[in-house]
């Protein structure tokens, strides 16, 4: 039976900006057989629907007129395990690190990089999360949908899903239109690791080939040195993506500054890190009403003592105007506004 919580509802605990705003009404479905009969009740209605997940990416900006969903789905089953190849379909419910435990626990390679990310399975299908030079995209064999509009089921083959950079064809050309309800991921026995940035480099010093779990513990240990913990303080996680320039403007910055970091995208076109631009920018650790850009990262905001929505929205694009200004770039947000 879906829970069902109407009038103006708080979801301070479902964004981890820690906002409190309200919908005029949650649900919280357990099966798709749930979902669609609930999108058959508010289309009638002509509600504005909105599915969310752990609200990790979400910056609400004010009380939301219309009906938050969000997915309890929660299983995880193994479809095939070869020898060398794991089919494991996962309801999008489920926590997204819970999975990547369970898989790191069975030593099954693909999950690992991508430990401690928040949020829920549903969710990675549509951000195409990732970290430490691993995307989900590339461990995505499908994703099952349901479509707002008719109710009716739909599977996207991983090809169909247009996966991109934080990109995929949910967040961008069938935004809105489709609830992911299950994924199914494709792991593997043989060890495929991802060893090549940051931190995890020193990995590869100590041990020839880690296990998924090893490389699973020292993702965390990084990420909590480096992160905030949405427990303790608010955000959601980058709140920019990372420009991607013409290789000329690259070097218009190296003739100007000096070691400017950066990752070669294609011959023609090099990403720079938008923390590095926004501290070039002198705004690491500088508040604007109770928001703030995190002293250890500058690519994340914070509610750091009870920011209303538009001391962050403010924030963000103060920032955005000012690498504007000193590098003539455009930084986009990550965060989804609602
Ligand atoms: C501390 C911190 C660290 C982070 N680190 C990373 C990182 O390393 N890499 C990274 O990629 N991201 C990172 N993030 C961002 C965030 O965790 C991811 O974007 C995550 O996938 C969001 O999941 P969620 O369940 O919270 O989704 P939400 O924030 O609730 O929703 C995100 C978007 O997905 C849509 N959506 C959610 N569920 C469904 C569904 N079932 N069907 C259809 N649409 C849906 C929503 O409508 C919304 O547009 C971080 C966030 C925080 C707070």
């Amino acid at each position: 039976m879906a829970f069902i919580q109407k009038h103006q509802y708080s979801l301070r605990n479902h964004n981890t900006f820690g906002i409190d705003v309200r919908a005029e009404q949650f649900i919280s479905y357990d099966t798709v057989e749930e979902l669609v009969s609930i999108l058959q009740e508010l289309r009638a209605q002509g509600k504005r629907i909105l599915q969310i997940g752990g609200g990790s990416n979400l910056l609400f900006t004010k009380d939301f007129p219309g009906v938050i969903l969000h997915s309890n789905i929660q299983f995880l089953e193994y479809v095939s395990r070869g020898s060398t190849e794991i089919l494991v379909r996962v309801g999008s419910g489920v926590v997204w690190d819970d999975f990547c435990a369970e898989m790191a626990r069975k030593n099954y390679y693909g999950s690992e990089n991508l430990s401690y990310i928040p949020g829920e399975v549903g969710a990675s299908a549509v951000q195409n999360i990732g970290a430490y030079g691993v995307e989900v995209g590339s461990i995505i064999k499908e994703v099952e949908t349901v479509e707002i509009a008719t109710g009716t089921p739909r599977v996207f083959q991983a090809s169909e899903c247009e996966y991109g950079y934080r990109d995929s064809i949910f967040k961008n050309r069938l935004r809105g239109q489709y609830i992911v309800t299950a994924v199914v991921y494709r792991l593997s026995t043989i060890p495929q690791v991802h060893l090549e940035y940051g931190q995890l480099k020193d990995l590869r010093a100590k041990e020839e080939t880690p296990t998924a779990q090893t490389i699973r513990d020292a993702v965390i240990a990084i990420r909590r040195t480096k992160l905030p913990e949405p427990c303790e303080l608010g955000s959601a996680g980058s709140f920019f993506k990372n420009p991607v320039v013409p290789l000329e403007k690259y070097r218009q910055l190296c003739a100007e500054y000096k070691d400017v970091p950066h990752y070669v995208v294609s011959e023609d076109s090099i990403k720079i890190p938008a923390a590095w631009l926004i501290e070039q920018c002198g705004w690491k650790g500088k508040t604007h009403g109770g928001a703030a850009v995190y002293e250890k990262q500058p690519l994340i905001l914070v509610n750091q003592h009870h920011a209303t929505p538009q001391d962050i929205v403010e924030l963000a694009s103060l920032i955005q105007q000012s690498v504007q200004d000193k590098f003539q770039i455009q930084i986009l947000p990550e965060v989804n506004y609602i």
